[in-house]
């Protein structure tokens, strides 16, 4: 049987634990293809226009496995962190794409919420593998061993070695300038998305830090730190991270991606900006949608990277601003 999972949203941040785990059931796991301007093109032309590019591309994932596989796993992701809210389009995910897409494969679109208890989560899991097989202590154990393995992928993503679509490139082997990328997975893990960024910057010669590589503990201590509610878990991986570099100062400058359309990008942006540029820290906002131009990102990208250059060169790390 042929699982087809869209390289799209929480693709790049547990891919590798449902790849393991149906692998494991014994199905053939098919990705989509790497973005490219074809499944961006048919992102956008299937999805709500005021959907964010992330949704739009995740459409055109699903486009792109059409005629490739038995099932989509498109799951209805409702929780993936206990007191906090995930983004409600990661619950509406598989009826907007029952509603925008025709004649694609059965979806597999179980609700899974991971702050749920065991017996429940269990549950959960046993629903999914039975598509594959009926005989639970296999899905249990399936499941179990493909959870070792995202473990150590986890452990590898906080010593730099990013997900297999970046190339494989290690981000943290030197000890360059470091600029700290801000952002969703699906934001700063996509090469054609974020118009290659990682690979740009080191190019430059600076190592890029991503939220993934803090640890879930330290990054929600530090954004106990906050003194508003954090409601969103993007929010306090993000808010944590940024406290977490303010205080260590182990960064040169920031550069965060944000989606266009994304109301948890729009005040967590902010949010962060206002804190780093209070710690005399270089910071770039970048807002992607399906019209961003590679050649305006370039020159926006150099311009930054000159700047933090300069202001350790020539002018004695005092601010360009005054
Ligand atoms: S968090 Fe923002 S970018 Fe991500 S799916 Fe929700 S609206 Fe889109």
């Amino acid at each position: 049987m042929k699982i087809g999972i869209p390289r799209a949203l929480l693709f790049y941040e547990y891919s590798p634990l449902w790849i393991a785990f149906f692998s494991n059931l014994g199905a053939e796991v098919v990705l989509s293809e790497q973005t490219n301007k074809r499944v961006l093109h048919q992102g956008t032309q299937t999805t709500v226009d005021d959907a964010c590019i992330p949704v739009k591309l995740y459409h055109g994932h699903v486009l792109n496995l059409k005629d490739k596989v038995d099932y989509i796993f498109v799951p209805r992701i409702m929780g993936v962190s206990k007191g906090d809210f995930i983004c409600p389009k990661f619950c509406g995910i598989p009826e907007m794409i029952k509603n925008s897409l025709t004649d694609i494969p059965k979806m597999i679109n179980t609700t899974i919420d991971f702050t749920k208890t065991d017996k429940h989560f269990n549950d959960t899991i046993i629903e999914i593998g039975k598509y594959i097989t009926k005989d639970e202590n296999k899905i249990l154990s399936s499941y179990d061993s493909a959870l070792s393995e995202f473990n150590l992928y986890k452990d590898k993503l906080k010593q730099g070695q990013l997900p297999t679509d970046t190339n494989n490139i290690n981000i943290f082997e030197s000890n360059n300038r470091k600029i700290m990328l801000m952002g969703h997975p699906y934001n700063i893990y996509d090469n054609f998305i974020n118009m290659n960024v990682i690979k740009k910057l080191r190019d430059d010669q600076y190592d890029v830090i991503t939220p993934e590589m803090i640890d879930d503990n330290i990054t929600s201590e530090y954004a106990l730190q906050y003194d508003g509610k954090i409601f969103w878990n993007f929010a306090r991986k993000l808010i944590g991270s940024c406290l977490y570099e303010v205080e260590k100062k182990q960064i040169d400058g920031m550069i965060y991606i944000c989606s266009f359309g994304c109301g948890i990008d729009s005040i967590v942006s902010e949010i962060v900006e206002r804190r780093i540029r209070k710690a005399n820290i270089p910071f770039m906002l970048i807002t992607i949608d399906e019209h961003s131009g590679e050649a305006g990102f370039n020159t926006r990208l150099e311009a930054f990277t000159d700047m933090i250059k300069w202001r350790h060169n020539l002018e004695n790390n005092l601010s360009t601003h005054g």
